[in-house]
């Protein structure tokens, strides 16, 4: 069996699931102090494992920044994170010492790329970028079918949009930059700069044109800088799918006939899509990189005694 495990910022799903990308079980836990969280996803895998049989490899996708060069002593770790008390948190040694097997580890958005590509919205492409939209934005990439990392991993949420003309003053929420476009566009920014979240807003609110702006200047972005055949947008904010046809819309107007694709000019509705796998996407990614982990036969048994 495979242990899988997305890592969450307020919880943690851990689940078991065999090589077929099948899940048998899974379970949640509320994201609290590490020790205790870290006890918790243990107890879970195990309690799971002894229903179903023994896991041989186990899959993590997290939340970050997360340390992802395999030659490094902190790979697997949570790094300088401003999630209270997560700092350098050894999050893929604890489960190889724990199971003495190897741990596939990646950001949560890269194993949800992943799981999109292998059994959901992006099966026919090897490039593909999933963007989640929630109370962060953050996002992954597949380039010819495999994560980038380099120098850390992509942090898509933050790259810096043209400020839309209704929204000049709103000064933004991301701690680090301000009016990023996590600061501009994520959750949390709808309800500062509206006082309420996008569903309960009316739909001539501006909030939804300014929304559906930025993201569509995030997806030009991303078609500039990365090239990909499709990009999934899934998330909280995302539920609302009304804003998909708006936000293609606007990756058209300020791509403004430079890309000569047809998919970025008349295919945009298979272009930018929903993510197929839903809410799922994390957890099967995560999954995934067990099932990947199992496969390589140099991966070492992290941190194994
Ligand atoms: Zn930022």
């Amino acid at each position: 069996m495979i242990g899988a495990v997305e890592a969450g910022g307020t919880k943690f799903i851990c689940a078991i699931g065999d090589e077929s990308g099948r899940l048998c079980s899974e379970e949640r836990i509320a994201t609290t102090e590490p020790p205790a969280t870290l006890a918790a996803m243990l107890a879970s895998l195990q309690r799971q494992s002894a229903a179903h049989g023994k896991i041989t490899s186990v899959g993590v996708g997290a939340f970050g920044p997360v340390e992802l060069d395999r030659t490094s002593a902190h790979f697997g770790y949570i790094l300088r994170t401003p999630k209270p008390g997560w700092c350098m948190i050894d999050l893929a040694g604890t489960l190889g010492r724990e199971f003495s097997c190897p741990v596939g580890f990646d950001t949560d958005v890269n194993a949800a790329a992943i799981a999109e590509h292998r059994w959901g919205a992006a099966r026919d492409v090897d490039d593909v970028i999933y963007v989640t939209v929630g109370t962060g934005i953050g996002g992954g990439a597949l380039v010819a079918g495999s994560p980038v990392h380099g120098l850390l991993h992509p942090e898509i949420g933050h790259v810096l949009p043209r400020r839309h003309p209704a929204d000049r003053d709103f000064v933004g929420v991301c701690p680090f930059h301000g009016d990023c476009l996590e600061g501009l566009a994520s959750g949390p920014a709808i309800i500062a700069r509206s006082g309420a979240s996008l569903d309960q807003l009316d739909p001539h609110h501006p909030q939804w044109d300014i929304q559906a702006d930025y993201l569509g200047q995030l997806c030009m972005t991303l078609v500039l800088t990365t090239s990909p055949r499709r990009i999934v947008l899934g998330g909280g904010v995302m539920s609302q799918t009304r804003l998909l046809p708006k936000i293609r819309e606007r990756m058209k107007h300020w791509l403004h006939g430079y890309v000569d694709r047809a998919q970025v000019l008349v295919g945009l509705d298979q272009f930018i899509v929903s993510p197929a796998l839903g809410a799922q996407a994390g957890i099967l990614g995560a999954l995934a990189l067990g099932i990947d982990a199992a496969s390589r036969p140099h991966s070492a048994c992290i941190g194994a005694a």
